[in-house]
């Protein structure tokens, strides 16, 4: 109310601009609208990045899960309370993914604030992913939407018109940012089908230690064979290792893949006695590069992620080459490392 007030004096006294900025204070946003800039907290650092792209330099936001920790077990220090506090929305990915978390900010968030679940609004729950390592009994379904673009802009959609709802001066900017974001992401798309194409289909088949790629399999004709890791994120069996190795042996996939987070000397074992290659650089929330740095993005993770399948299944991936992923407004985000 305060910040309403404030704008109609400048309306209608028109006092010097230079006043008024003293007068009403604590805008420091470089925000062209006159209204106080909005306060955005984010779990993992895709959300973080998506989120940066649509608010660019109008809205502030603070990630809360570290790059590089294991994010489905990851609990927020009792210290984020504070945080949370000056907080007008947090954004999680939901689907299960950040319960520790979404309760620590239902304790602490101011009683205009809201929590927006951009996953969980993304995707109708009869097309949740359940599977290796987020099996139904689990009850937590597979969260990895954003590793698959078409929910990545999905969640960009509910950024904007979360932004736009509670900063209607800037409404235009972030509907600018969004038509930028996805003007880009439908030329990654394009880029990415082009290369899977260099692959037969009977090629695109993934053994990941991480089960992050449920999504993003259906929509882009992959097969998913199977995921390492167990849900409760320890190794498998000594006899679970075993069927797996068969099951590479069978599939006669040139690689599987780990996991940059998850270092496992399990699947490191299973290429070895399966004769296939050991790819242990995926990610699926790590960003590349360092804050600041045009990999060190959504799009920059998962441009990394399809660049590193094509070529490790055999395929070309020069048309996914040529696309430089990148940021379409200046990201200001603070990502904890
Ligand atoms: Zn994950």
């Amino acid at each position: 109310m305060r910040d309403r007030i404030c704008r109609l004096a400048v309306l209608v006294v028109l006092v010097p601009f230079a006043a008024v900025v003293a007068g009403c204070g604590s805008d420091d946003s470089g925000s062209s609208g006159s209204g106080k800039q909005l306060v955005v907290g984010t779990t993992v650092a895709p959300i973080t990045s998506i989120a940066a792209n649509i608010g660019g330099d109008k809205v502030k936001i603070t990630g809360i899960v570290p790059e590089g920790t294991n994010s489905h077990t990851f609990e927020p220090k009792p210290s984020v309370a504070e945080l949370m506090a000056g907080l007008d929305v947090l954004f999680v990915n939901g689907l299960k993914l950040e319960e520790p978390t979404k309760e620590l900010a239902e304790e602490n968030l101011s009683d205009d604030a809201e929590i927006v679940e951009v996953g969980t609004k993304s995707i109708p729950e009869s097309e949740y992913a359940y599977d290796f390592s987020f099996p139904k009994s689990g009850g937590k379904p597979n969260p990895h939407l954003w590793t698959d673009p078409k929910y990545a802009l999905k969640y960009a959609e509910i950024m904007r018109d979360t932004f736009s709802e509670r900063d209607p001066d800037n409404a235009d900017y972030f509907r600018g940012n969004y038509d930028k974001f996805k003007v880009k992401v439908d030329e990654f798309d394009k880029a990415m089908r082009t290369s899977f194409a260099t692959l037969p289909r009977a090629k695109r088949k993934l053994l990941t230690y991480h089960d992050a790629y449920a999504y993003f399999a259906k929509d882009y004709g992959w097969d998913v064979i199977g995921a390492i890791q167990v849900s409760d994120f320890e190794d498998p069996t000594p006899k679970e290792v075993a069927g797996l190795i068969d099951q590479v042996k069978e599939t006669n996939v040139p690689a599987i893949f780990g996991s940059e987070v998850f270092p496992s000397p399990v699947l490191k074992q299973i290429g070895k006695e399966a004769k296939v290659k050991y790819v242990d650089v995926l990610r699926d929330d790590d960003l590349p590069g360092e804050p600041g740095d045009d990999e060190h993005s959504w799009m920059g993770l998962m441009h990394f992620d399809y660049v590193t399948m094509t070529e490790s299944l055999g395929g070309d991936a020069s048309a996914l080459k040529a696309f430089k992923p990148g940021n379409v407004a200046p990201d200001k985000a603070e990502y904890p490392q």
